[in-house]
């Protein structure tokens, strides 16, 4: 066992604190990593603050985990010591599963093993997190980064990167699709830059009129302020697909409405209350979707990770310090993130 040292939630109302902790060992097929970045997503605050009901403390979050091998078992093959190396959301699955057997690992039928908060079938007790200086994950979760990006910026990618490649590629976004990005947060930035990149004219929705010229950099080709219904009015019946980021309960018609016969908007946002409910007449008159999709899988998590080599693609990240993750919550909370924060895991206080 290891000593490791990290930041823990002790209770929904508790700020995160340091704490320290034991990781295994690496097994055969684990690789160990060094945390150098890990990104501040979200789900983190939901799960810290325990807005989905089933946090289990202490929690460390922290699911975006970028570093340097520092040990590996004796049958793994595809790390060296000193390698860079990532991890995301998942550290394991039953791996038999007609879900895992197809690459899609977050959707297995026994459940994903997440990278914290969920049970731990090597030690007991919870998964910990990327809010710390070490982990130990199979190899077979394990991620590779190319050395040409920017670790910290890339660190995002495992899981606001996937989160919104993964449904971009699945509902065949390309050069010939109309496409919505709402919420310009850490996913929606992500977002703005795939369906840029696929060669999508994209459109922003926004509650946010300061963000205009940075949708307009990070690839929007349109921005439309989402609470003016005479702006929203003008895009109605247009678009093929809509991917939803935002973290609060809110109208979908008002969404759905935009979209083409047969479009989709696809909800990736996970709010602790429910949206209010959707008209069905929205969608039976021109058969609309409403659909909702996590992450991706391991396979589809590394094609993203060398598309983004492949084009240069980083996330917009602002560090901080781990003394400052109460605050960047806070900031967060008030969509004042440009777009997503990255914690410096040199910061961490190591007694
Ligand atoms: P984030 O950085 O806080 O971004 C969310 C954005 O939503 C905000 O920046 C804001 O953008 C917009 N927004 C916030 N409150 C709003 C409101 N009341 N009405 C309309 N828009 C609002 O969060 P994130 O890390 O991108 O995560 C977003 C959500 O996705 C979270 O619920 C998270 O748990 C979930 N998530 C899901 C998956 C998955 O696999 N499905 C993976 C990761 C995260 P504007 O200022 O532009 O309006
Ligand atoms: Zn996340
Ligand atoms: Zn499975």
């Amino acid at each position: 066992m290891t000593k490791v040292h990290g930041y823990a939630a002790h209770g929904a109302a508790s700020p995160l604190g340091p704490f320290a902790f034991e990781r295994r060992d690496p097994g055969p097929r684990d690789v160990e990593i060094d945390i150098q970045f890990c990104g501040v997503c979200h789900s983190d605050l939901h799960t810290v603050r325990n807005e989905w009901a089933n946090s289990v403390y202490p929690v460390v979050p922290g699911h975006e985990i970028v570093g340097r091998v520092s040990r590996i078992g004796s049958a793994v093959t595809g790390f060296k010591a000193g390698g860079i190396a990532a991890v995301g959301c998942m550290v394991d699955s039953c791996r038999t599963c007609p879900e895992c057997e197809a690459g899609l690992e977050q959707y297995c039928q026994h459940g994903a093993i997440l990278t914290y908060n969920s049970p731990d079938k090597h030690l007991g007790g919870m998964t910990f997190g990327g809010y710390s200086n070490r982990v130990v994950v199979d190899e077979a979760f394990v991620l590779r980064v190319s050395d040409k990006l920017n670790l910290a910026a890339a660190a995002p990618l495992l899981c606001a990167g996937i989160t919104t490649y993964s449904p971009l590629r699945h509902w065949g976004v390309g050069k010939d699709s109309k496409v919505g990005i709402v919420g310009l947060g850490g996913l929606g930035h992500m977002g703005l830059k795939f369906a840029h990149a696929f060669g999508a004219h994209t459109v922003l929705f926004t509650t946010s009129p300061g963000k205009t010229a940075d949708a307009r950099r990070l690839g929007a080709d349109a921005v439309v302020m989402s609470r003016n219904p005479d702006e929203m009015k003008r895009h109605a019946g247009s678009f093929d697909f809509i991917l939803d980021t935002v973290a609060a309960p809110h109208d979908l018609d008002a969404l759905t409405s935009l979209l083409k016969r047969d479009g989709t908007l696809c909800l990736v946002g996970a709010p602790a209350t429910p949206h209010p409910s959707p008209m069905v007449f929205n969608l039976i008159f021109k058969r609309r979707r409403i659909a909702g999709s996590l992450i991706g899988g391991i396979a589809e998590t590394q094609e993203m990770l060398d598309f983004c080599a492949d084009r240069g693609i980083t996330c917009d990240v602002e560090m901080i310090p781990i003394q400052q993750i109460n605050t960047a919550y806070e900031r967060m909370l008030r969509s004042d993130v440009k777009y997503r924060f990255v914690i410096d895991m040199a910061s961490l206080p190591r007694a």
